[in-house]
Formats: C-alpha cells, sequence, structure tokens
C-alpha cells in the first residue's frame, strides 16, 4: 500500500493529471470499458444481486455513461478560472476562482449499486484532476472482481488504482493519508472514515442513507402515484439508498392507495415476483434474514413470502406498524413498505420532523401549495415531488444527503467542485500604488480609507 500511495504521490507532483486531454482521455477510456464489457459487467451485477440487464442498464452503466458524456462535453468550462468582481479598496486589479485538483483521493464504494457508486465519484476525480484509488465493496465481489480486472486495461495505472478487500482493507487504506475521501455506505462505517480523516484534517464526502419517507396525499393521482412509488421501492429489490422507506398516506385514501399498489406489483412483477426477469435478489443471507425479522413488525398486507436459500423476499408492504418498531426506526434497505395512516399534511410533516434528515424525500399531491409547504418545512438531502429517484438522472441536481444522511454532494459540475479547490486568486498591477492605505494614519488617510471601503 506504502508503494501504490508513493506512485501515486509522484504522479500527481509530475502533473500528468493536469492536462485537460489527459483528464478526457481517461473519462472516454472509462466509456469505452463500459462498451467493450457491457455483457461482463450486466452478468456480474446478476450474479451479486440478480440485476437484470435493464435494470443494470438503467441504474448503473447507462448511468455512468450519460455522466461521462456530460462531464466531457461541460469540463472545458468548468475548468476555467472564474471571474469576480474586484472591491474599489483593491483597483486596480483582477480576482478570480482558480479550480486546482486536489491531491490522491480515495473512494470507497457500497454493494448494492457496485458499479455506479464507484465510478460515478471517480469520473469527478479524474475529470478534477486528481489521482485516485478506488475501493469495491467486497459485499458485491464478481462485480468488484471484474472491476478490479477491468480498470487497469483502461485507466492510467500511474494515477488510478483498484484496491480490492473488507474491511481490514478499508482500514489500511484510511490509516493511508489522502487530500479527500468520499465514502458510500452506512452511517456507522461513516464515523469510522470521518475518525480516520480528522487524523490527517483530510476533508471527506460521506454519501449514507437513512429513512426517506413517501407523503401520499389525498388529492394525489393514487394509479400514477403507486406506479412511481412502487418502481421507486421495488427497484433493485428495494435495496437502493433513496428509495421510499415508508409511506405516510392520507388515513382517507389508505385502502385505495393499497390496491393501486397490488396492482402496480402484478403489472411490473406478475402474481409471482420469484419469476419475475426483473425482480432482484436480496445481495446475502445474512441481510435477508435481517430483513425476514421485520415482517413482524406489522400486519402483511401484500406479499411476505421469502426464500432465504434464495436470497428472494417478495415485494412486500405492511400496515399496522407501530412508529417504534424496528421496521420504523432503523433503514429498511429490502423489499418491505410499511405505510401509515396520518390524518393530514400538517400530521405527516410532524412525522418526518421528528426523526433524523432523511437523504430523499418524496410528496405526492396535485395540490402545488402543499407540495410547497413539504419542501418548505422538512429537511431531507433531496426533495422530488410526484415521482420517486429521478431527480437522479438530472445532472444539474446535486445529489447528497444531510445531517445523519451525509454531508457533501456530487454529480455533474458538484462533483467537479467536489474533486477540485477553487483557488482564490487576486492580481494587482504594480502602476498604482497610492499611499492613503499605509500608515501612518492621517485622520485625511482614515476618512479615505472608509470612503472607499
Ligand atoms: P457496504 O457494506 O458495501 O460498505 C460500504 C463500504 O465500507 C465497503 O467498501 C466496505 O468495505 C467499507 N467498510 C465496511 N466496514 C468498514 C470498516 N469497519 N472500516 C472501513 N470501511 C469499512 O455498504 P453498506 O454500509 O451496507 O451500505 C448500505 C448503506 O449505504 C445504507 O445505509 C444505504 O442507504 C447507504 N447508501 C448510500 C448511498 C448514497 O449514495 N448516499 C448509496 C448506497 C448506499
Amino acid at each position: 500500500m506504502n508503494a501504490m500511495m508513493q506512485r501515486l504521490r509522484s504522479s500527481y507532483a509530475s502533473g500528468l493529471t493536469r492536462p485537460l486531454a489527459w483528464r478526457i482521455k481517461q473519462l472516454t477510456q472509462l466509456s469505452q470499458l463500459v462498451d467493450d464489457h457491457e455483457q461482463a459487467l450486466l452478468t456480474a451485477l446478476a450474479t451479486d444481486l440478480g440485476k437484470s440487464a435493464a435494470e443494470g442498464w438503467l441504474t448503473e452503466l447507462g448511468f455512468l455513461k450519460s455522466d461521462i458524456k456530460h462531464t466531457i462535453k461541460h469540463l472545458p468550462r468548468w475548468n476555467k478560472p472564474k471571474r469576480v468582481s474586484q472591491p474599489l479598496l483593491a483597483a486596480p486589479g483582477r480576482s478570480y476562482l482558480h479550480p486546482e485538483p486536489l491531491g490522491v483521493v480515495l473512494i470507497i464504494g457500497a454493494w448494492n449499486y457496485p458499479i455506479q457508486l464507484l465510478l460515478s465519484p471517480l469520473v469527478a476525480a479524474l475529470a478534477a484532476g486528481n489521482c485516485a484509488v478506488v475501493k469495491p465493496s467486497e459485499l458485491a465481489p464478481a462485480t468488484a472482481a471484474e472491476l478490479a480486472r477491468l480498470l487497469p486495461d483502461y485507466l492510467d495505472s500511474a494515477a488510478v488504482q483498484v484496491v480490492t478487500g473488507g474491511a481490514d482493507v478499508a482500514q489500511q487504506l484510511l490509516a493511508e493519508r489522502f487530500d479527500h475521501i468520499m465514502y458510500t455506505g452506512g452511517g456507522r462505517v461513516g464515523k469510522i472514515v470521518m475518525k480516520a480523516a480528522a487524523e490527517y484534517l483530510t476533508p471527506v464526502t460521506l454519501e449514507l442513507g437513512g429513512k426517506s419517507p413517501a407523503v401520499v396525499l389525498a388529492d394525489a393521482d393514487l394509479a400514477v402515484t403507486a406506479r412511481r412509488i412502487a418502481w421507486g421501492k421495488w427497484i433493485n429489490a428495494g435495496q437502493t439508498c433513496i428509495a421510499p422507506d415508508y409511506v405516510l398516506v392520507d388515513e382517507r385514501v389508505h385502502d385505495a392507495f393499497i390496491e393501486q399498489l397490488r396492482s402496480a406489483i402484478s403489472e411490473f412483477y406478475g402474481m409471482d415476483a420469484e419469476n419475475a426477469t426483473d425482480y432482484g435478489r436480496i445481495v446475502n443471507v445474512q441481510h435477508c434474514q435481517r430483513l425476514i425479522d421485520y415482517l413482524a413488525d406489522g400486519t402483511i398486507a401484500i406479499g411476505g413470502r421469502a426464500d432465504k436459500a434464495l436470497r428472494y423476499i417478495e415485494p412486500t408492504v405492511l400496515t399496522n406498524v407501530s412508529a417504534d418498531s424496528k421496521l420504523m426506526q432503523d433503514e429498511i434497505f429490502g423489499p418491505l413498505l410499511p405505510i401509515i395512516k396520518v390524518p393530514h399534511l400538517a400530521a405527516a410533516i410532524e412525522f418526518i420532523n421528528s426523526r433524523e434528515k432523511p437523504l430523499a424525500l418524496y410528496g405526492f399531491s396535485k395540490s402545488a401549495r402543499s407540495l410547497q409547504q413539504l419542501t418548505e418545512q422538512t429537511h431531507a438531502g433531496n426533495q422530488c415531488n410526484n415521482d420517486t429517484l429521478m431527480f437522479m438522472l438530472n445532472p444539474e441536481l446535486p445529489f447528497g444527503g444531510v445531517g445523519p444522511s451525509g454531508m457533501g454532494r456530487y454529480h455533474g459540475k458538484f462533483g467537479f467542485d467536489t474533486f477540485s479547490h477553487h483557488k482564490a486568486v487576486m492580481v494587482r498591477p504594480f502602476w498604482s500604488d497610492p499611499s492613503f492605505r499605509y500608515p501612518p494614519y492621517t485622520s485625511f488617510k482614515q476618512k479615505l480609507l472608509r470612503w472607499f471601503s
């Protein structure tokens, strides 16, 4: 590890990663990797998570390719120094922000979207001109092995290194000095990462999780709402950090909403999701057991069947759930959807605000006023009204949590900014050097200084 770090540091110091042409070449190569090995990558995703080819493309490979395309297109502009105004007292002169890379960065990925969550931060890090160490999650081993095999063939290994392994390897990496660390995963490890980073005062971006609520008001189009919630919930078998974790539904439409969810589930996955092409599997047996244990925390309204050996849990909807149950305390991160009745929007807002700030929040209503109220009176990393997950497709929107759901942001220019330092630069000419700013400060000079300030 020591030798690897030394090599990366000297590559960075040599200026290898500075030219835009080098950065764009790396990004192009990454896109080429996806084109050349699409099938192998989709197969790895299917092995790890039972991810269908369509889902794997939509949420991982296609996402990554459009991220790269957007970055290559806008990088020359993002990388240009940005001129700002000059105060009178410092005139003549000019001021600007000069983006510079941070150095050698560490990116630690999670297992649920094992390609996107590792390589999309890498796109941002390379675009900004950094060297990087990427560590895929050991819980998606087939994908980690593919990435470790393929990345060195496509990216400049003097600047990018892949390190595979589990918590012990992550800890070894964290003992090294980096210029930035981006970690995606749960909050428990997030604290370990932040503590390790504190040793060198290394800045961190933590992409964490939490319980993301969906609020369904009585005036929502229930059929469309149910389809959109079902899609966001059961994609990747519920193992999505921004999946709706639970639904707060107006009690007047509670039963009708559940019926619409039932139709959406059978439309998407047929009568038996176990045989559906587009329904995934739980990452491992331990997570499967954790989810099966939650089934006792409510009344099963839809689904409920599980087969631990096959890592399968049916799309499941639970009602009569207590707010104090484990199901409603832990992040579910699986295909179980608790539905809780609320009398009105204000009660939903109170419920949300009594808990930690979520990563995502979803509101469903035809009333712009109600949606505005939900937006203004709650906290969340990201909010999407009348849909789920779709905000991820807009590279003009930053992605990141707030409070316990994370710190920092990326996607598009926000990722470039995360992996850059925007150095503040002021340049002054020699030709003008009035003496009123220099001591001794006579009363006339003081008057002038006050006037100019
Ligand atoms: P995980 O088990 O894959 O762990 C994430 C990474 O942390 C892995 O690379 C792992 O090797 C490393 N790690 C594990 N233990 C460690 C330790 N003791 N020290 C150092 N590193 C260690 O993923 P997870 O934590 O199970 O992921 C699920 C959580 O991640 C959920 O809370 C989910 O909401 C969140 N998540 C967030 C995002 C996001 O973008 N905000 C995306 C996906 C998942």
